[in-house]
């Protein structure tokens, strides 16, 4: 689809190091293009001593906005004027909307996973869940997860240094949503093995499987799956990690991380233009790349 600029056009970034890879500026650029919407979207290198002019040039040149991705996330939060809920929650922000040189921060990580499973057809609205993982994805799953009303979360991480951070985090979100939290050591196979048995869905967020390790699962015992514990992975690269492949071959509904991305994007773009992204045709063209 032709689209020509002119002086009129407005400007949709992306801000992240490295940003060339992303995959954001064909999605966004499509949309524009099938809402018939006078912008484009590029991506910009920006390192992490330039994150603050970059973000106040989202001012200085009437930006419609712009997504953040790694290492900006967590800096942007005191750079923007006023934040979501969520992502007052999470601490973090993908997304900033100019509204008149106002910028409001947003975390759309956490709607664009509900989105996608809705999208399979799994509801956890007052269910239980597992997630694997509590870093920067894990941590908007779990809050928009909790925001949205399910019932308890049980988040199992490897003891690592930042476990008691995430204890403390996890604390936070649970005071602040009513949901119930809790965190377990990943090792603890007998505590892992309870927690799916009580679970509606269990959640990767781990980049455990990620190409070039693809023979690797952040589950170490198969015989936990079962068909009626749906079977999230936030990783698309490969597309079926081992671990969605054991998820399908006990009968489980199961979904890669790239349909969080689409809709995280899709979140992004209403947002920034009060229309809805096409999403069967960007899904398309993602799904190509
Ligand atoms: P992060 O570094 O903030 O967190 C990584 C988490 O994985 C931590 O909890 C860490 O303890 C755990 N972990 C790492 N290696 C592990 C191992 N060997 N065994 C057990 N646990 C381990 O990273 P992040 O930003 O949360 O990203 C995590 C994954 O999510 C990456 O693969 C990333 O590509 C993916 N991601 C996907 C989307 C999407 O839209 N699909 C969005 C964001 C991130």
């Amino acid at each position: 689809m032709e689209q020509m600029i002119s002086g009129h056009t407005r400007l949709a970034a992306l801000f992240a190091k490295p940003a060339r890879h992303s995959i954001s500026p064909a999605m966004h650029n499509l949309s524009f293009a099938e809402e018939k919407i006078d912008a484009i979207y590029l991506a910009f290198d920006v390192e992490p001593e330039n994150l603050a002019t970059s973000i106040e040039s989202i001012r200085t040149l009437d930006l419609l906005g712009v997504n953040l991705s790694m290492p900006h996330k967590m800096a942007a939060v005191p750079l923007v004027d006023e934040l979501s809920p969520a992502a007052s929650l999470i601490g973090a922000i993908n997304t900033i909307v100019n509204q008149n040189g106002h910028l409001i921060g947003h975390n759309t990580d956490g709607i664009g996973f509900m989105r996608a499973l809705a999208a399979i057809e799994v509801s956890i609205i007052g269910e239980t869940i597992t997630v694997i993982g509590a870093g920067g994805a894990a941590t908007a799953i779990i809050s928009q997860a909790a925001l949205d009303g399910v019932k308890k979360i049980q988040v199992f991480n490897r003891k690592d240094d930042f476990y008691p951070v995430i204890e403390v985090k996890l604390q936070e979100i649970a005071q602040q949503t009513g949901c119930q939290i809790s965190l377990q050591d990943l090792d603890d196979q007998l505590a892992l093995a309870n927690a799916l048995a009580q679970s509606q869905l269990l959640v990767n967020a781990t980049g455990v499987g990620m190409k070039p390790n693809e023979n690797q699962s952040p589950l170490k015992d198969n015989s936990l799956l079962r068909e009626t514990l749906a079977v999230y992975d936030v990783i698309y690269n490969p597309r079926e990690t081992k671990l969605l492949q054991d998820a399908k071959a006990v009968g489980a509904k199961t979904a890669n991380g790239l349909s969080m991305l689409l809709y995280q994007g899709a979140a992004a773009f209403e947002l920034w233009t009060g229309k809805q992204m096409p999403v069967k045709k960007v899904q398309a063209l993602i799904e190509m790349l």
